[in-house]
């Protein structure tokens, strides 16, 4: 089905909102994993951060007491009264087992000049003794009276150390009696930084001057957080608390600064520079520190990649089902539409063809109703014809009658004015007493009331009926008795008579009376057309065949005109005056051969004269056959 152009207009957007849909959920839940994952890392970090740094206060805060503890022995003070006239070792060694209790790393006693007096590591090759600390301020602290605390790399050990220091009174009673020394007590700082290697996260303690203390990380430690500038690293090399560390750059890079929810961060080199951290940091007012956790944010990537990937996956299943039910829907909706249509088309030609096959039948009703019509009028019309045909018919006999009233008039006058001329004279011959003379015309007359006989039986001969059914009728005995009708009028008129027919007998299927009918008209037309004729001549033709069979009447009188050859099958033509022919003869001759399903023709003989021909089928063995008459089966009759 073509789309419409709607319809590949939302095809093209919806092309171009899935791709923009399927990048805004998987950004929305990539933040949302970010964020989800950020704040678990935050509150993971925060908590790690809060332990450690606990951790760190706790152990250093642990040996907070340890120097003022020792500062009140009187083995100390005996010693600081007079170092040099006693042997250091007593307390050497007192100091020593005190750093093995305690879990420290040094302990050790300086005078009021800051010179190391006894030290718990008086037997190492490094021993703090002989050595001064006065530049150091758990030193000056201690020495004016309070407790000092401080932190840095040791001169001798090069180790980071805690320093807790206490002053040392030689008389505690006096109030404002300035310290005699100073015990010392050195905390290292690497055993904790042992314990945070552990950890996921990297920790670093960064003090007030932005140098990283402490780190979990060796290659962190001793560095500037930032690069410093010449200036202040002279004045921290001054201050001697690193001894002197050169203070690298740490290479950490601070990508932004939201120091509420922690803050992001890099390395510019080092083995830490593949991945970014989230950095929290948490102050250590007590130690003027503050410690920075640094956790890496790799998990939160990985979250954010896997929450993209799922929320994509899904969005694609989603896009997928929905393409795959619109499609459905679609395809539904054009087979719905495709069956409407089909429906529509059917009903219409299912209309259209009932309303051709009322049309048809309301023609066919009329065209039926018309034949009716039709075939009424044509029953009508043949009936009228038959009857009409049959008046013909019966019109034709009486013509023929007539004609034939008038010869036998003719014939019958003259026997009988003979005959009462013969009477008259046997009469006389009677009285006379001539009985021979009386005899001879008595036997004339006998001889004339039989020819009054034969002339009789002829006119009943002409007024009998037809058969219904065409029967065997002999051709030769047909125009016997049709002769025999004119015989008279032959010999008057000296008409020759040749019968042209085989020997055996032609039988043809035909009627009878019918056939003698037709003859008889033939022969008498021909007569009368030979009226005027020098040597009238008749010939009468039988020629037989196997399908055929032609009967033929000839005669040698003027013939027929040939503008009239079309005409004289015609009823009512003639070309006789009144009173001598009616036109009806040949008409109703023709149609009496045609109802014996033969033919009537006419043409010019060969020599002049008329011919017909009749043309019937040949008699087979199943016609019955009827008897010829004979002379005097119909005179007697
Ligand atoms: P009718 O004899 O009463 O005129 P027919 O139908 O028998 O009527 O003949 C029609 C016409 O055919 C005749 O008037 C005549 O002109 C012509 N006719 C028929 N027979 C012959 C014939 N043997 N010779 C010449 N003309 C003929």
């Amino acid at each position: 089905m073509p789309t419409s152009p709607r319809g590949r207009g939302v095809r093209r957007l919806l092309w171009v909102l899935a791709p923009l849909g399927l990048a805004l959920a998987m950004w929305q839940a990539s933040q949302l994993a970010r964020d989800q994952a950020l704040e678990q890392l935050r509150q993971d970090a925060e908590n790690e951060l809060r332990l450690s740094a606990e951790g760190l206060v706790g152990h250093l805060s642990r040996h907070d007491y340890l120097p003022e503890l020792l500062a009140s022995r009187e083995m100390v003070k005996r010693f600081l009264a007079a170092p040099d006239a006693q042997d250091a070792m007593p307390l050497n060694r007192l100091l020593d087992r005190f750093r093995a209790t305690a879990g420290v790393s040094d302990i050790y006693l300086l005078d009021r000049e800051g010179d190391t007096l006894a030290a718990s590591n008086w037997h190492r090759p490094r021993t703090f003794i002989g050595q001064n600390y006065a530049f150091r301020r758990y030193y000056q602290e201690a020495i004016s009276g309070r407790p000092g605390r401080f932190y840095g790399l040791g001169v001798q050990s090069r180790e980071r150390g805690y320093y807790f220091s206490a002053p040392v009174w030689l008389e505690d009673t006096d109030p404002d009696a300035t310290a005699d020394g100073v015990m010392v007590v050195k905390v290292l700082l690497d055993t904790v930084e042992a314990g945070w290697a552990e950890q996921d996260a990297e920790l670093l303690v960064i003090d007030g001057d932005d140098i990283i203390f402490m780190a979990s990380r060796p290659e962190l430690r001793m560095k500037a957080l930032r690069p410093l500038s010449d200036a202040s690293r002279e004045a921290l090399l001054a201050t001697r608390r690193y001894a002197d560390e050169p203070l690298a750059a740490s290479g950490i890079t601070f990508l932004d600064s939201r120091e509420d929810v922690g803050q992001r961060i890099g390395f510019q080199h080092g083995p830490l520079a593949d991945t970014e951290y989230l950095g929290l940091s948490r102050a250590m007012p007590a130690f003027g520190w503050r410690m920075q956790i640094l956790t890496s944010l790799a998990p939160v990537t990985r979250a954010q990649w896997l929450a993209a990937l799922l929320v994509g996956g899904l969005y694609g299943v989603v896009v997928l089902a929905g393409g795959i039910g619109w499609q459905r829907l679609r395809l539904r909706r054009e087979r719905e539409q495709f069956a409407e249509r089909e429906r529509r088309t059917l009903a219409r030609a299912r209309d259209e063809l009932e309303r051709n096959v009322q049309r048809r039948t309301r023609d066919l009703v009329e065209t039926n109703e018309r034949l009716s019509g039709e075939i009424e009028e044509r029953r009508l019309a043949e009936e009228r014809l038959r009857q009409t045909r049959d008046e013909l018919i019966q019109a034709a006999k009486l013509a023929v009658l007539g004609q034939l009233a008038a010869g036998i008039n003719h014939e019958l006058n003259q026997p009988l004015a003979a005959i009462r001329a013969y009477a008259e004279n046997a009469s006389a011959f009677l009285e006379r007493g001539r009985t021979e003379a009386t005899r001879g015309n008595l036997a004339q007359i006998i001889e004339l009331t039989d020819r009054m006989a034969e002339i009789s039986a002829q006119l009943r001969q002409f007024s009998r009926k037809s058969g219904d059914r065409p029967t065997g009728v002999s051709v030769p005995a047909c125009f016997d008795y049709a002769l025999r009708l004119f015989q008279s009028r032959l010999r008057e008129s000296g008409v020759a008579v040749e019968r042209d027919w085989p020997e055996a007998e032609t039988w043809v299927r035909a009627d009878l009376v019918r056939l003698e009918q037709v003859l008889v008209n033939l022969i008498g037309n021909a007569l009368q057309a030979m009226s005027q004729t020098p040597a009238p001549e008749l010939r009468l033709i039988i020629e037989p065949g196997e399908e055929r069979v032609r009967i033929r009447v000839v005669d040698n009188g003027p013939g027929i005109a040939a503008e009239h050859l079309g005409q004289i099958f015609e009823p009512f033509f003639t070309t006789k005056s009144p009173g001598n022919g009616l036109g009806l003869g040949l008409s109703i001759s023709a149609r009496i051969i045609d109802d014996l399903g033969g033919e009537l023709t006419a043409d010019r003989a060969p020599g002049g004269g008329a011919r017909f021909t009749i043309t019937l089928p040949p008699a087979s063995g199943t016609d019955t056959t009827v008897e010829p008459r004979t002379k005097e089966h119909d005179t007697h009759a």
